[in-house]
């Protein structure tokens, strides 16, 4: 067993209540290891079935602190996919035409296509977080996002995307600790902008950001797991299973071939 922690719709969360360093029974570096290239295997297999079937598509939603691995959760647990079924996409501070749109208009164009893994790096939740922290719209228009948000997901769920989101749970040392190593290795160190720092200063606006979003949009079609991510290989373990557990729980089917092919020799 390596589950997230999950939470009843409508019910609040305390994210300081949450352990970023939990993991489930006996797992350690090595066995984590071991089931990733397993999950891999299976997941790589139900992908295939997936596109094949050309029907439905997944959507796994990355979102954390800074720091938090999302680049290494995509790199590690998601390796082995076939890329062609795979579809990543990283959002970043809106373009100026993206600004002229509503903040769904970006967000519904990278959603993955029927057969296909889609995943998002940062995502519309960000216009509930890092847009609520700096005032970057009026009160009054990031709290109607929430409900936005909601229909949105329902719409996608009810068209056949099944949404895994998922918030990489690390604390306030944790970051401080990866900061550093990124200042302190050169080959590292293109990762690393002042801005980190001001960031950092508003960690508890954005716990506090976090809290919420992770409160209003949990809902039963598309709910928030909680991924305790100081640990690299736990988190890397706990996704990539949450990933297979999903794709065996959609169990897509190779579709049938045209009728009369048995028999047939190309010459
Ligand atoms: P990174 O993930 O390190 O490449 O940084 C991407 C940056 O884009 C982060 O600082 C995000 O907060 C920022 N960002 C992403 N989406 C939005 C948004 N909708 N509005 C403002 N900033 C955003
Ligand atoms: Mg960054």
């Amino acid at each position: 067993m390596c589950r997230p922690v999950t939470f009843k719709p409508g019910s609040k969360i305390r994210l300081s209540q949450i352990d970023p360093r939990k993991v489930d029974g006996e797992w350690d570096k090595v066995t984590a290891k071991e089931r990733i290239r397993e999950n891999t295997l299976v997941s790589r297999e139900l992908a295939y079935r997936l596109y094949a079937e050309n029907r439905r598509a997944v959507l796994l939603v990355l979102q954390g602190m800074d720091t938090s691995g999302k680049d290494g959760t995509i790199r590690t647990a998601l390796t082995g996919l076939n890329p062609q079924s795979c579809q990543i996409t990283s959002f970043k501070q809106p373009s100026s035409e993206e600004l002229d749109h509503d903040f769904l208009w970006r967000i519904h164009k990278a959603v993955p296509r029927r057969g296909e893994i889609g995943i998002f790096n940062r995502s519309q939740y960000e216009d509930v977080l890092v847009v609520r922290v700096h005032n970057l719209v009026p009160e009054i228009e990031w709290r109607s996002r929430y409900e936005r948000i909601n229909e949105f997901e329902r719409l996608l769920t009810e068209g056949g995307v099944t949404i895994v989101k998922c918030f990489l749970h690390i604390s306030y040392e944790e970051q401080r600790e990866r900061l550093q190593a990124r200042l302190d290795n050169p080959e590292k160190r293109w990762k690393f902008s002042t801005g980190d720092l001001a960031e950092r200063k508003r960690w508890p606006d954005y716990q506090a950001a976090y809290e919420e979003a992770l409160h209003r949009c949990n809902t039963t079609e598309a709910p928030w797991r909680i991924i305790p991510s100081d640990r690299k290989w736990y988190r890397n373990l706990v996704v990539s299973t949450l990933l297979r557990e999903t794709l065996e729980a959609m169990d897509p089917k190779i579709p049938p071939s045209e009728a009369g092919l048995e028999g047939i020799v190309v010459e």
